[in-house]
């Protein structure tokens, strides 16, 4: 026998539309244990990560004001849009890979909005306005002193662990010293830095705070294209409806029908409707209902991690086509960036020609092509900018025989000077390593 939900409406949300505020119960068990110990390390990795460096460079860092991109020994500009796309396409593939091994796994164990809603944002409403009964009953009587004492301790120890992650998250995107002449001085001297601290804070305060699981159920794009990544195959958390049904006390199935499973639940659902959109796969719900299986004597496992074949008595398949191919993609991506990147060179040189320019005669017997020249030294090393070419060509070049600086992005112009009689279409520019041909316009051929 199954049971469909009352309505079909997300559960966080009332007959009327307007958000129904989730008060999840809270019970330990195996899951929530694993889970809290993965929560610390990660949120250390968060915290640590902008301030770490590899070979002298950030270990990770987006640095918008000089548009380069810091990871792990390597800098990627934003004219690198060709590893940018590899990058975001190995995140897809290994995000695919991973859902249709494990599920939602991501979601539950290590996905920044879970990991602090529910490792420090809810232990600190617990620790202050007490259980789930205690909070429901507080929010819903008298507002009195006790009531606002409460809740403005709350905020105020909000306010000060949401400024620190909002530190660790601008450290992402601005190097440490920066911020920290940011964090000391005067909000008059950089207005604008100012301002975008204190909207980076009000974003994460109204997401961490009172978002929350809406943003998994509402915005997350992640739960919308989970079922296209999971098959009948992949593990999720589960309540056996063999074993359950019928529920309730002294039915013969399993499942006594406390709804401790759905109090514990913080997006609200109901497990046994089946997978929902709205599940992130933390596991409370399992951890609650064993707790449950144990005080009645029954075996633990009826919200179980199992797949569906599972589920139905199948046996798991050694070999499964979907992870198999994202598996294989993610491995060609993997292998096609690491070539791309081995065999990337330390200097980057484009020359364009400048708009609007055919040629010049020099002289009588001279003829002149324009260019704009940029170059990046993507070496932790001085690189002296030397260029050789066809001696019959004369170069004017406001960069080369200069000594680039480590990182360094220069710009600046080229002049190709050749004779009125020289025969070639283009010119070839050996900088080093890189070569570039330039075509060469002269009367006649214009285009
Ligand atoms: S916690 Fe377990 S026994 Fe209680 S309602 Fe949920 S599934 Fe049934
Ligand atoms: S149904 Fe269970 S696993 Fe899914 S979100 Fe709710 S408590 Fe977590």
């Amino acid at each position: 026998m199954s049971h469909e939900p009352d309505v079909l409406r997300a559960p966080t949300v009332d007959a009327s539309g307007k958000r129904r505020w989730i008060y999840p119960d809270r019970r330990t068990g195996r899951l929530s244990r694993i889970r809290g110990k993965l929560a610390v390390l990660l949120m250390a990795i968060y915290i640590l990560v902008p301030f770490s460096t590899f070979r002298g460079l950030p270990l990770f860092r987006f640095d918008v004001q000089q548009g380069i991109i810091y990871a792990v020994g390597q800098t990627f500009r934003f004219s690198d849009g060709f590893y940018l796309v590899f990058v975001i396409l190995a995140g897809a593939l290994a995000l695919g890979f991973v859902t249709s091994v494990w599920g939602r796994i991501w979601c539950g164990y290590a996905c920044p909005q879970t990991v602090f809603v529910e490792w420090i944002i809810r232990p600190i409403e617990e620790w202050i306005e007490g259980t789930a009964l205690q909070r429901r009953r507080r929010d819903a009587g008298p507002k009195n002193l006790n009531y606002w004492l409460r809740k403005l301790s709350k905020h105020a120890l909000y306010a000060l662990v949401i400024w620190v992650i909002t530190n660790a998250f601008l450290g992402y995107f601005v190097e440490p010293a920066r911020l920290l002449t940011w964090f000391s001085s005067s909000p008059v001297a950089h207005p604008f830095a100012f301002g975008f601290m204190l909207l980076t804070f009000g974003a994460l305060y109204f997401d961490l705070v009172w978002f929350r699981e809406q943003f998994c159920s509402f915005l997350c794009p992640y739960a919308r294209f989970q079922s296209v990544m999971i098959s009948k195959a992949t593990p999720t958390i589960a309540y056996d409806m063999k074993r359950g049904e019928p529920r309730g006390k002294h039915k013969d199935g399993d499942c006594i029908d406390c709804e401790l499973c759905v109090r514990v639940c913080p997006t609200g659902i109901d497990i046994r409707n089946g997978l929902q959109l709205e599940c992130i796969q933390c596991g409370r719900c399992a951890d609650a209902c064993d707790m449950i299986m144990t005080n009645i004597k029954r075996p633990k496992g009826l919200i179980r991690t199992a797949s569906e074949a599972a589920l139905e008595g199948k046996k798991p398949r050694r070999f499964r086509l979907r992870p198999a191919i994202y598996l294989t993609l993610l491995l060609i991506n993997i292998g096609i960036m690491a070539v791309a990147l081995g065999t990337r060179s330390d200097l980057q040189v484009t020359v364009l020609r400048q708009p609007k320019t055919t040629y010049t005669m020099m002289d009588e017997t001279h003829i002149g092509n324009y260019f704009s020249i940029r170059v990046v030294n993507r070496s932790r090393d001085a690189h002296p900018l030397t260029v050789q070419t066809d001696p019959a060509v004369r170069l004017i070049c406001s960069l080369c025989n200069q000594v680039l600086a480590p990182d360094a992005e220069e710009k600046g112009n080229l002049v190709l000077i050749v004779p009125a009689t020289y025969e070639k279409s283009e010119v070839e520019l050996n900088f080093g390593e890189t070569k570039v041909i330039l075509p060469i316009l002269k009367p006649g051929k214009t285009s």
